[in-house]
């Protein structure tokens, strides 16, 4: 492999571990939410999954960061931001929103292709 991969993840780690110490917390984003729950489900390329779905929870005192890694140890550059869709959920009436999102990176000079079918749920704060 070209330019050492391993310095490279470094580097990547540490400015996701900056970019994640640099983000707000969730009660400060939006201050009427009590909850967000994100369902998250990967698929490969060719429609398989990739991994089991699951659930993320984010309460007020957590970091709003809403960049979720690729699933592949052999992608770089990859990743799904759902900020945008956790602000619409936030938004909308329902409260909810769904979608479908293509990893932005690639792995072995190609595009990943790794998809994610994300849900997001919004509890709003009774008060
Ligand atoms: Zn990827």
């Amino acid at each position: 492999m070209a330019n050492n991969p391993r310095a490279f993840d470094a580097r990547a780690r540490e400015a996701r571990q900056l970019a994640y110490e640099a983000t707000t917390t969730v009660g400060r984003r939006y201050s009427s939410v009590a909850e967000i729950g994100i369902s998250l489900q990967f698929t490969l390329p060719d429609g398989k999954p990739h991994s089991s779905p699951h659930r993320r929870l984010f309460t007020p005192d957590m970091q709003a960061f809403f960049d979720v890694q690729c699933t592949d140890r052999d992608c770089s550059d990859g990743g799904f931001d759902l900020s945008p869709a956790v602000d619409s959920a936030v938004r909308s009436d329902r409260h909810e929103v769904a979608g479908h999102l293509r990893c932005r990176g690639t792995r072995s000079r190609q595009e990943c292709g790794i998809a994610l079918d994300y849900a997001v749920s919004v509890q709003m704060r009774d008060d």
